[in-house]
Parts: C-alpha cells; sequence; structure tokens
C-alpha cells in the first residue's frame, strides 16, 4: 500500500492548452480518493499522470515519499482498471486474472499463480467462472475480472478510470457497492475517476472536486454537501441540485423570491453587510406544510407559490416552482454568478417533499 502526494502538478498539452493547473493532493495510505468534475475538467489526465501514462510537465508526483514523476509506469507497481477493462476475449477469467503474474516471467511460480488466482476469484465471487471467455459473462463480472487482475499484482494502489460507465444503471448500483466492499476488504490505496456524483458521494472517503483543470474542494461526501467553498461545489454535489435564490437585504429582512425571511443571528452572520446575496436551498429543506406538525411549521419561514411540474419517485415527490427575479437584482447577482458560467441562476426552484404531499400540477400550494 502506498501513499500519493501531487504537489502543483501541471499539465500542459502541445499547444499551450494548460488541463491541469497546479494541483495538489494528499492522498492516504489506503485511502479512497475520488477525482469528481465535468466532462473535461483534467481528472482522467491526473490518474494518467499518477499512473505514468502522460508526462507531468510541473511540480511533482510522490508515490510512499519518493519523487517519481520520471520512474517508469511498469516501476510505480500501480494498477489502473479502465472503462473498457481490457479483458483478453480468447483467455479464460483465470488466465485474464493471471495474465500481469505470467508477464512477470519467472517470478511467480505456477503454483504461487495457482493459489493467488483462486484467492481473488474468491474475494471477487469468480470462483465458479474461472473456466469461461469473457464473451459469455455479464458486464460486473467482466468489471470483477478487470479487479482480479489488479488484485494479484499486489499493487500499492488501484486507479479507476470510470470503471462503471458501461454498466446500466442497476449493474452499476451492484458495482459501485461492490467496489466500496472490496476496497475496505483489502484496504488498498484508491483513487477513483467519475463524473457521476452519486459514485463520488457513496465510495470515496474524500472527494476532490475539479473543475478547467482546478482543484476546487476535498471534503469527505459530508463535508462537501454541508460545507461546499463556493457555488460551483454547491450547486455539482446534490441530485436533484441545490437551488440558488437571488436575496436582497432591506434592515432586517432577506427578501426571496420566494418568501420574505427574517434574518436571524445567524443569517445575519452569514450576510455580513452584503446587500445582495445568493441563497443555497437544498430540495430536501422545503416541506409541504400541511403534512408538518404545527409546532415544527412554526419553526420555519411559510410561503405559498404556483407549482409549475410535480414527478413522484416513490419515496418523494419533487415539484418544480417557477420563480421571477427583479430585473435590477438580477443584472448585479450576475457577478456573483460568474463561478457558474451564468447556468446557476435558475428561474425555478425543485423542492423534494414527502412523498404523501397531495401537492399537484397547477396548484397553488
Ligand atoms: P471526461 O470526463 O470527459 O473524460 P476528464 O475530466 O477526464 O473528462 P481529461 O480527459 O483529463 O478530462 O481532459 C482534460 C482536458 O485536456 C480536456 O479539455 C481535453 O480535451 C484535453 N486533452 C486530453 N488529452 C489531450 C491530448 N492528448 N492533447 C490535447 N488535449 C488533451
Amino acid at each position: 500500500m502506498a501513499s500519493i502526494v501531487l504537489r502543483d502538478v501541471v499539465k500542459e498539452y502541445g499547444d499551450g492548452f494548460l488541463a491541469v493547473k497546479g494541483v495538489s493532493l494528499d492522498i492516504k495510505d489506503g485511502e479512497f480518493v475520488i477525482l469528481v468534475g465535468p466532462s473535461g475538467c483534467g481528472k482522467s489526465t491526473i490518474l494518467r499522470m499518477i499512473v505514468g501514462l502522460e508526462d507531468i510537465s510541473d511540480g511533482d508526483l510522490e508515490i510512499d515519499g519518493a519523487r517519481v514523476n520520471d520512474r517508469a509506469p511498469r516501476d510505480r507497481n500501480l494498477a489502473m482498471v479502465f472503462q473498457n477493462y481490457a479483458l483478453y476475449p480468447h483467455l479464460t477469467v483465470f488466465e485474464n486474472i493471471a495474465f500481469p503474474m505470467r508477464l512477470a516471467k519467472g517470478r511467480f511460480s505456477e503454483e504461487e499463480v495457482r493459489e493467488r488466482v483462486t484467492r481473488a476469484a474468491e474475494t471477487l465471487e469468480l470462483s465458479e467462472h474461472l473456466e469461461r471467455k469473457p464473451a459469455n459473462l455479464s458486464g460486473g463480472q467482466r468489471q470483477r475480472v478487470a479487479m482480479g487482475r489488479a488484485i494479484v499484482r499486489d499493487a500499492d494502489a488501484f486507479l479507476f478510470d470510470e470503471p462503471l460507465s458501461n454498466l446500466d444503471a442497476k449493474l452499476r448500483g451492484q458495482m459501485r457497492t461492490e467496489i466500496a466492499r472490496i476496497q475496505r476488504r483489502l484496504g488498498t490505496t484508491t483513487v477513483y475517476v467519475t463524473h457521476d456524483q452519486t459514485e463520488a458521494m457513496t465510495l470515496g472517503d474524500r472527494v476532490a472536486v475539479l473543475r478547467k483543470g482546478e482543484l476546487q474542494q476535498v471534503a469527505s461526501p459530508r463535508g462537501l454537501y454541508e460545507q461546499p467553498v463556493n457555488l460551483f461545489v454547491a450547486g455539482f454535489i446534490g441530485s436533484p441540485p441545490m437551488n440558488f435564490l437571488p436575496g436582497r437585504v432591506d434592515g432586517d429582512t432577506l427578501h426571496l423570491p420566494l418568501a420574505d425571511v427574517p434574518l436571524d443571528e445567524r443569517l445575519r452572520a452569514a450576510v455580513g453587510d452584503r446587500s445582495l446575496v445568493i441563497v443555497g436551498l437544498r430540495p430536501e429543506h422545503v416541506s409541504d406544510a400541511e403534512l408538518l406538525e404545527d409546532d415544527k411549521a412554526a419553526t420555519g419561514v411559510t410561503f405559498e407559490t404556483d407549482v409549475d411540474v410535480t414527478e413522484w419517485l416513490g419515496a418523494e415527490l419533487y415539484a418544480y416552482i417557477p420563480f421571477e427575479t427583479e430585473p435590477a437584482v438580477a443584472a448585479k447577482l450576475e457577478e456573483l454568478d460568474r463561478d457558474l458560467d451564468g447556468e446557476g441562476m435558475r428561474s425555478q426552484a425543485v423542492v423534494a417533499l414527502d412523498a404523501e404531499s397531495r401537492v399537484r400540477e397547477g396548484d397553488r400550494a
């Protein structure tokens, strides 16, 4: 197992394009770290630099305290699991898993190969399929074979590049749980690239959020959710996403499109001396007042609104609420919105209500 440290790592591609702009990240021995961000943010490039498939333009990469910028990929002892698994179609599951050991000619006796493959197959619940060819396996089983290969090598770390993106939703869910279980059992340092925030939130000890080659925040999933450092992270993490409401401060009142909110001590501290703010409202922090006990309703801010569209998902009901922003406020808020490339200020909010709610499309609720 190994620690992996990036210090001000830069990747410049040919024409001066900076795909990674000085990223520093300290991955501890045994830790499971997720790199997440929108397409093109540089996450795969970072992974490829760690494994040695891509040169590092500037900065340092350390594995277990040693600088490895110039070390060949095969000497880094890291195992990469790709999106397409890269299995050999003509080899059985057994031989696919054994492949890295066969490559290290003479290092492993036949007995050792057999023992390691058998053990990995047990861990991965593949024992019954060892004689099959990849074409006769399900997507999830192929994924496990690819992991088996990483396991038998005794690699110091596993690197995953969007390993589940080819699978259907159900299998993706199963494999996600399985990867988490196997990583916990083996305790191997793992770096995992995804653009899927559910994977990011459920798999990682810590999540690194990237945008346009820059690291935005590194924190536990809960830390990201509860204390995002900027609008980008706030909007990226969470599904449905956080609503951004334009707020105008007037004395002791915060005017929001949906309601006027009295500024208590906590809000006052957050607002400071600003006159315009963007208020982040998580969909689940709104309830259908009709379903609330009186004492609960009394502690919140109650508002009445039109409902555009509703979506019933079994456990919850999403209601879309249109709102308008005063033009003068909207213009000034654009400046605050630059973190989101202008995509942040929407003209509707989504709230996640209890599934029992009777709110319907076209209602005034
Ligand atoms: P995705 O989720 O779409 O795979 P990503 O975050 O993994 O995206 P990267 O593959 O790391 O993104 O690419 C980061 C940026 O670098 C992108 O703008 C991409 O177009 C660019 N890029 C990647 N490889 C090269 C290359 N060989 N030459 C030039 N530019 C490249």
